[in-house]
């Protein structure tokens, strides 16, 4: 009976551990990236990547493997090397080879991911859309060891090569449809950066546990010793007098009896 209980309590705790465990696992892999690869919109070009720009698609109701698909379909003369919607990160184009999504110059110099839009205003597909290109561009930051001003809005781009970007200034209008600006962005993978860079949380204080207090030997007083030896004989005497009259009168009584 004691047996099985102890095998139940040994589950729970295994359980438990697992479960522990995996949770944090998760947590610190952050999301799943599914990588399928496009055949069309695809430069060749070899990238050494100094940053990342963040789009939006302007194309509603249209997820990460619609764009993926178009791209993969047909000559579009635009890709992004990530597509992001409200549960999948896809990896359409390896980070080592230049996509097109920010015209000639930017696109030798930067990543590019694409957070797609819900076909009606959707606050739960845009917070997980959101939340997984912040990781994405997070997990980058750190592979690569680039700072907040390495990360761009497509808008930041159009600023800087106005000639080559026709004016584009997602995802700006995206992330103010959701009471978000591109600088609560920044802050938002800043944030994720730092947790994901936060040493391992340290060990769980154990249990001070007081080890019991060396033993003090008694001080032996020698004349008390003596004294104490003295009446333990003098009792020992006594007794064995005891013993002895108990023997004499117990022999006496049977003599009698004889
Ligand atoms: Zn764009």
């Amino acid at each position: 009976m004691f047996k099985k209980q102890l095998s139940i309590l040994f589950v729970i705790t295994l359980w438990f551990a697992l479960t522990i465990g995996l949770g944090t696992k998760a947590f610190a892999a952050g999301y799943p990236i599914t990588e399928e690869l496009i055949h069309n919109n695809r430069s060749g070009e070899s990238l050494s990547p100094q940053g990342f720009v963040i789009h939006s698609t302007d194309d509603p109701g249209a997820n990460a493997q619609a764009i993926h698909d178009y791209w993969d379909s047909q000559y579009a003369g635009s890709s992004a090397h990530y597509v992001v919607d409200d549960h999948s990160i896809i990896r359409t184009i390896p980070e080592n080879e230049v996509a097109w999504h920010v015209g000639p110059t930017g696109n030798h110099k930067f990543l590019g991911v694409e957070m797609t839009m819900p076909a009606t205003h959707n606050q739960a597909y845009f917070n997980e859309t959101y939340n997984r290109t912040v990781w994405l561009v997070a997990d980058a930051m750190k592979r690569y060891g680039w700072n907040i001003n390495d990360i761009y809005s497509h808008h930041m781009i159009s600023n800087m090569w106005p000639a080559e970007t026709d004016g584009h200034t997602d995802p700006d209008e995206y992330l103010a449809e959701y009471g978000k600006t591109f600088d609560q962005m920044r802050a938002d993978i800043q944030a994720t950066l730092n947790q994901l860079n936060a040493p391992p949380a340290p060990p769980a204080p154990q249990p001070v546990v007081q080890k019991s207090a060396p033993k003090t030997q008694p001080v032996v007083n020698p004349e008390k010793a003596k004294k104490v030896e003295k009446a333990k004989k003098a009792e020992e005497v006594q007794n064995n007098g005891y013993i002895e009259i108990f023997g004499r009168w117990v022999w006496q009584a049977i003599a009698k009896v004889g």
